[in-house]
């Protein structure tokens, strides 16, 4: 039987559903703060997003660790994402956070404290929708085409942003994007909780048995630190599964089952177990996802099962519930009209068309840098503007950078930043009618601060 490669989709008509100034399309922390920061910026905002809960990976994947940088001499951001952590602790979706002066937030309750936000603030929501094509006029997007219960259907939008975490619009727009070869990138992994857990018990055993920042270093892991942050506590776990290992109960070679856990509460829940590292998955690639969904759930249930064995205060707890999705670091990111360098994280960077600032947090590519010193970097405009596409921003961790740029402006606190700044940018440049690339920077930068943005 002959094989066909391809078939043709027939043309047709798309109903347009809906029509915004500003239209965001993905609502982790970069698209969420996107979407507040232009509808307080006076006009009309629409947040779009795939699955039934805004927060991205917050509530998606369960990823709680918001904050967990912040020491005592940390100088942190000023904005939206502060925000996102108080109203987490004033509305009971948030605990303390086991190595820092912050909250672990609920990734659950979250879902609840974002569409508190989202109503708060006059956006239109409009979730279970996946963004599958832009509506180009030329090189200028004009709205998108979403896949839904519904079908196909059209909006439009004076002004987009891709927050969608992998760069989706920018993409199929034409930007130019680029991805991190798929064994570099940086692992993905399925996040799971437990409930029964005996918190005394668990917690006395972390107080005799502590963890340092320089246990990270293991087995094939490497980290590279400033040497400060060696022998500061680090809620990570390792023994149990060593033990395990030994015991044959994990298979020798399977080495990278080991990390952080994040909050345990009162009720026996210990959450945001980032224990599964999964190498060499592509998180654009369907089959890469689905393997890793498989492989990082059948690793979740070996590490549970060694740490009831192995980890005092588990032996009753079990299973209470795994990411809704695997969790992805690493994808496509822009080539934009600034492309944020190692250099500009790692010696405080400095830019006239700052949007905000970010702490000397770099985590990732084995580099773990925490600040404890008061230093800070500055995050410029044109980091979130793509080239070849008009009437389109970028938020999150897709903004433009090299690999030691990324693990800093990838961590959600830092996504807010990007996130206020391309949401009040787009606002204005609706409102004053003024391209991306040549809007006025002294109102963007008087508008964020207007809004409790520290800019410098
Ligand atoms: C396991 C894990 C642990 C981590 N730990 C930490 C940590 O402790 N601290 C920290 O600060 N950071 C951590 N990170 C990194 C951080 O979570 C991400 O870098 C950050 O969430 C990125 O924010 P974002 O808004 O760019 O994208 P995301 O949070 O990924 O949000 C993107 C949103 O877009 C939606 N979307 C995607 N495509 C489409 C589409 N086509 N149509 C419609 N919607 C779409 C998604 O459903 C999602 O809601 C971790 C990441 C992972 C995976």
């Amino acid at each position: 039987m002959n094989r066909t490669t391809t078939v043709s989709e027939p043309a047709r008509e798309v109903e347009v559903v809906h029509e915004t100034d500003v239209l965001v399309v993905g609502s982790g922390p970069g698209g969420l703060a996107a979407a507040l920061g232009a509808a307080r910026a006076g006009v009309s905002v629409t947040l779009l997003e795939r699955f039934g809960c805004f927060g991205g990976n917050i509530t998606a994947v369960g990823v709680e660790g918001f904050a967990w940088y912040r020491h005592e001499r940390t100088v942190d951001t000023e904005g939206v994402g502060i925000e996102f952590e108080e109203r987490a602790k004033s509305m009971g979706a948030a605990v303390e956070e086991p190595q820092s002066d912050s909250h672990a937030i609920d990734g659950e309750a979250f879902k609840w404290v974002a569409d508190t936000m989202v109503e708060e603030a006059g956006i239109a929501p409009m979730l279970h929708r996946l963004f599958v094509a832009p509506v180009m006029q030329g090189n200028a997007i004009a709205g998108v085409i979403v896949e839904s219960k519904a079908g196909r259907q059209a909006i439009l939008a004076k002004r987009v942003v891709d927050a969608t975490g992998d760069a989706d619009v920018a993409h199929r727009a034409g930007a130019v994007v680029q991805k991190t070869p798929k064994e570099e990138m940086i692992g993905a992994s399925v996040m799971f909780s437990m409930s029964g857990v005996n918190k005394k018990k668990f917690i006395e055993h972390v107080k005799a048995h502590p963890h340092t920042y320089s246990d990270w270093a293991y087995g094939q892991w490497t980290i590279e630190t400033t040497g400060k942050e060696d022998d500061m506590f680090s809620p990570f776990l390792r023994k149990p599964f060593e033990e395990a290992r030994k015991a044959g109960l994990i298979p020798e070679n399977l080495t990278t089952i080991a990390g952080t856990w994040g909050a345990i509460y009162d009720s026996g829940d210990l959450t945001y177990l980032n224990l599964v590292h999964l190498l060499g998955y592509d998180g654009t690639d369907p089959n890469d996802l689905t393997r890793g969904e498989m492989e990082g759930r059948r690793q979740a249930m070996l590490a549970i099962e060694a740490m009831r064995r192995y980890n005092p205060g588990c032996e009753h707890a079990k299973l209470r519930n795994f990411g809704m999705t695997l969790g992805i670091r690493d994808t496509r990111k822009i080539d934009a009209l600034y492309n944020m360098t190692g250099n500009d994280v790692r010696e405080q960077g400095r830019f006239d068309d700052s949007v905000g600032i970010f702490p000397e947090f770099i985590d990732g590519y084995g580099i773990l840098i925490l600040p404890t010193t008061g230093r800070y970097f500055q995050l410029p405009y044109r980091t979130l503007l793509p080239r070849g596409v008009q009437n389109l921003v970028c938020a999150g961790r897709i903004t433009g950078g090299d690999k030691v740029s990324h693990a800093a402006t990838r961590n959600m606190m830092c996504c807010t930043v990007t996130g206020q700044g391309a949401g009040v940018a787009a606002a204005l440049s609706v409102k004053h009618r003024q391209p991306f690339d040549r809007l006025d920077i002294a109102l963007l930068q008087a508008e964020l601060r207007r809004q409790g943005v520290r800019l410098h």
